[in-house]
């Protein structure tokens, strides 16, 4: 399975007004590089719509770029005139072909950023289709199109926790698992738990298989701490960390119940 990935925007474009340091474009060159390491241990194939930062192509033209892929995926954060506005997008093609996958990678978005603002998504007609040009080009081929809005960046919270490098790996490693599971893609289908799990995750992890329908991710190894999300596709997961009998998520989502897994 291919995937196509657009880093939305190119040079330095789209500066914070709330953190001067904090670029657009630079979020999304630098979350498209582990977003297409993070989908590539999955096992699937990543092309991007440009290979150096500093260089642009029409937006239709990107999408187009996207032809036999399962999925066009532009990354992007959000601007508005009101500092208190943060949660996450999922502008998604007019066809409805994405929307599924849009809504979950929305709130994969508001779980990893711990936003209290619901993700969601949205569909805007132009006047020949889709509004957005590279959601138009993507559609053009027949590829279900995506523009995520990993918040909003006039959000002073939000600029800050996407300047970090280590949040947007996170967040990464977050995406790829919700797109590997929407469509069923266990993890290092490809090269074999062994070869990948030694490359991405820490010595001693392993892998589960959750063994009930809804099973709840917590911010800490205890039925005390917060829900932060819930896994509900009976996947296998990868833990990197045990305590009193819960596992950390190797994502870093939470951590869940091993009662209800089988290892
Ligand atoms: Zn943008």
């Amino acid at each position: 399975m291919k995937i196509c990935l657009d880093a939305g925007h190119y040079g330095k474009y789209n500066r914070s007004p709330v953190n001067p340091a904090y670029y657009e474009s630079d979020m999304a060159w630098k979350l498209q590089g582990y977003l297409k390491s993070a989908l590539e241990s999955y096992g699937f194939t990543v092309i991007v719509t440009r290979t150096s930062q500093d260089k642009d192509l029409a937006l239709e033209a990107r999408g187009k770029m996207s032809k036999g892929c399962v999925l066009f995926l532009s990354l992007h954060s959000n601007a508005c005139e009101d500092a208190a506005v943060n949660y996450p997008l999922a502008c998604c093609c007019v066809s409805g072909k994405a929307d599924v996958l849009g809504q979950k990678l929305a709130e994969t978005v508001q779980t990893v950023m711990n936003i209290r603002q619901n993700g969601k998504i949205w569909k805007r007609q132009g006047t020949s289709g889709d509004y957005y040009g590279v959601l138009r080009g993507a559609t053009s081929v027949d590829t279900p199109g995506i523009l995520l809005e990993h918040s909003f960046h006039t959000n002073a919270a939000a600029a800050n926790w996407l300047l970090q490098d280590a949040n947007l790996k996170k967040m990464a490693q977050a995406e790829a698992d919700t797109i590997a599971a929407y469509y069923h893609v266990k993890e290092n289908a490809s090269t074999g738990p062994a070869a990948s799990e030694n490359k991405t995750a820490p010595k001693g992890s392993y892998l589960v298989k959750i063994t009930c329908d809804a099973l709840n991710i917590r911010k800490g190894p205890g039925t005390g701490y917060a829900v932060v999300g819930c896994i509900r596709d009976r996947g296998v997961y990868t833990i990197i960390e045990e305590k009193d009998g819960w596992g950390r998520l190797k994502s870093g989502a939470g951590w869940i119940c091993l009662n209800y897994t089988a290892k």
